[in-house]
């Protein structure tokens, strides 16, 4: 592929009203985790409509697009992949184009990733002339309840072999014709754990002295967890643990000592080891403190979504493309790392990649709409810049053949 990313932008902006239509479009219609059975159509209907090779069904409710090119290839391929699904908000931009879902918005972009990768789709499928096969991954349910793992685990890669596959996210507070990225770890890896304490319970007034009481052993363990990443986790390593829930007894008898307790929260880490640390010590503060009480523990840690991690020669690739559209000076290669998860990580387990954020801009006076809150929108300024890169990424991938 020959042609410059000033071309490429500028034969996207010739049709970025049908982008902007179809995000708006998906935005007001915003399905939530494994039910984007109208946008998955609807992305679907699009390739189609572009005579691109359209599979469907992937991981439920996601499709998969597959488009070759027309110079001889040594079967080189590459996998672009979006996401589809909103999430549990109620939206308070007061837009014309609003949800119109009452409790579900397209509050993280990802209406607009799915406008951004069809873009790319369509330029590439008017613009034939690279080496090699694109996969465009539409994926379901990111949010939470892992569409990357499960297409992962339905082996996507064998279907759909790539030998790199990328990402990319808008991010709020970056100007607009900005992009961030960093080599190694650069999004957490997010874990839920619930913690349950048994004892005997009993009277609380007259007769605490025969029970074993849940509810002294949650005290110690609530302040006993943060002692984790001050004292186990090493401090020059990234760390989070926080308690989200707690429930026990009865609001209507506070002279009952509970039988069970509950304790739930999250933990963030960006290294396998710390990981580890943290469920380790999270059972052995768990179970020590609860027989010091003569209680019981029940520790349930739920690994969630892996550390994102770049792989350095595909970060180099995606940034290298970034310059080549707005200008090294635009490109952040070592960004701090983000506290955030991203269910991409599972693809990047399995493929060489890297994940990029494109900026969503920044008012005048520095304030911004983050991503998950009731007043966020993605912009639609960045939706042919977005399909410049997936374009450019593509011709660096598979200008011509070696
Ligand atoms: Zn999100
Ligand atoms: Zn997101």
């Amino acid at each position: 592929m020959t042609a410059e990313p000033k071309d490429i932008l500028a034969e996207i902006k010739g049709y970025e009203d049908e982008l902007i239509a179809i995000r708006r479009d998906i935005h007001a219609h915003p399905e939530t985790g494994f039910e984007e059975v109208r946008t998955a159509a609807l992305v679907a209907k699009t390739l189609r409509g572009w005579g691109i090779e359209t599979h469907e069904g992937i991981a439920k409710t996601g499709v998969v697009g597959t488009l070759k090119g027309t110079r001889p290839s040594n079967n080189r391929a590459v996998a672009l992949r979006a996401d589809m699904d909103a999430l549990f908000i109620e939206e308070k931009t007061g837009l014309p184009y609003a949800s119109t879902v009452p409790g579900k918005m397209h509050a993280c972009g990802h209406d607009g990733h799915t406008a951004m990768l069809l873009g790319a789709a369509r330029y590439l499928s008017e613009n034939r002339d690279f080496a090699g096969t694109v996969h465009f991954i539409f994926q379901p349910a990111e949010e939470g309840q892992g569409g990357g793992r499960l297409m992962v685990e339905e082996g996507l890669f064998d279907r759909f072999p790539a030998d790199a596959v990328y990402g990319m996210h808008n991010n709020p507070g970056r100007a607009v014709g900005e992009f961030g990225i960093r080599p190694g770890p650069m999004m957490a890896a997010a874990d839920t754990w619930t913690v349950t304490f048994g004892g005997t319970g009993g009277h609380g007034g007259s007769a605490p002295h025969l029970a074993t009481d849940p509810t002294v052993v949650l005290a110690h363990f609530i302040l006993a967890v943060q002692a984790i990443v001050g004292r186990n986790i090493p401090s020059v390593e990234p760390a989070v643990i926080s308690v989200g829930h707690v429930s026990g007894g009865s609001a209507g008898s506070p002279n009952i000592i509970p039988p069970e307790v509950v304790v739930s929260g999250t933990a963030r880490s960006y290294s396998p080891q710390v990981r580890d640390t943290i469920e380790r010590r999270l059972r052995e503060t768990a179970e020590g403190l609860a027989a010091t009480y003569g209680c019981t523990a029940a520790v349930d840690y739920n690994r969630r979504y892996p550390t994102l991690v770049n792989h350095p020669e595909q970060t180099d690739i995606a940034a290298g493309v970034a310059a080549r559209i707005v200008g090294e000076d635009k490109v952040a290669t070592r960004i701090p790392l983000i506290t955030g998860a991203e269910d991409f990580s599972f693809m990047l387990e399995q493929r060489p990649g890297a994940f990029i954020m494109i900026g969503n801009g920044v008012n005048p006076d520095g304030s911004y709409h983050y991503v998950h809150t009731p007043h966020y929108d993605f912009n639609d300024e960045i939706l042919a810049l977005g399909s410049t890169y997936w374009v450019t990424l593509v011709g660096q991938e598979l200008g011509v053949q070696e």
